[in-house]
């Protein structure tokens, strides 16, 4: 438990050393712990160490955590894959849904929110390295798909998320962030309605410097909080 907290100081230290090198604010840059596989204690005690917000994988996981009050007085993301059958049980209860990857998560998002009658925060998930394995819109639908936040005035734009393909060496997503941060400057300069972004969730354990100088304003973490994760549980 000591363990945790411990890497959540190392973490902010290098946040902070990354941002200054990029001539950033460290205070523009917020961490999100990936809390998957994490049970309600041990996020309690990332929550208490000096995160920003919990990111949760697996709506089983998230209502489980909610239930135990986890999060508080954090807020929690929903960062996994979602199942439009399950979207009911994460709008309204997540501060951000990061990882709006097809259209018709967007409508089903967007028709959940106006039933509860809440303006629901997302963003779009971009597969930026068009990778198969991984779901998201592609680089360039994603301008597309901002032009049409008109249609859903219960969901607010806040930014683009990514997950890179795996880094060979440290630098070699540089591209890739860079791309991101290049498609969220054009939608901002179209001034969309229902978009205000400002968040682009970007950087992981093994590459998040390289993100912060590419202009990451979220870092999602889990391994370098939590250890490693075991999944042949
Ligand atoms: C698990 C996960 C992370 C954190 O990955 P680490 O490499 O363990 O830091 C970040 N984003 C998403 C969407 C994840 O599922």
């Amino acid at each position: 438990m000591e363990e945790i907290r411990r890497n959540i100081a190392a973490i902010r230290a290098k946040m902070d050393a990354a941002a200054r090198a990029a001539g950033r604010d460290p205070r523009e840059i917020s961490l999100c712990a990936a809390t998957k596989m994490n049970d309600a204690a041990r996020v309690k005690i990332a929550v208490q160490s000096g995160i920003d917000c919990c990111g949760e994988n697996r709506v089983q996981e998230l209502t489980a955590k909610l239930q135990d009050d986890a999060y508080s007085p954090l807020p929690v993301h929903f960062i996994g894959h979602l199942q439009t059958n399950k979207v009911r049980q994460v709008v309204g209860r997540v501060a951000l849904i990061q990882s709006v990857d097809r259209l018709p998560l967007l409508q089903c998002i967007a028709q959940e929110a106006a039933k509860q009658g809440v303006i629901q925060d997302i963003l779009l998930e971009i597969n930026v390295g068009a990778e198969d394995s991984k779901s998201g819109f592609s680089p360039d639908e994603a301008d597309g798909i901002a032009a049409q936040m008109a249609n859903f005035p219960h969901c607010r734009l806040r930014g683009l998320m990514a997950i890179p393909p795996m880094a060979k060496k440290t630098g070699d997503n540089r591209r890739f962030f860079d791309k991101i941060r290049t498609i969220a400057v054009d939608i901002i300069s179209k001034k969309y309605d229902n978009t205000h972004m400002d968040c682009l969730s970007m950087g992981m354990t093994d590459d998040f410097e390289d993100a912060i100088a590419c202009g990451s304003t979220m870092i999602r973490v889990g391994t370098a909080i939590f250890g490693a994760r075991t999944y042949n549980k």
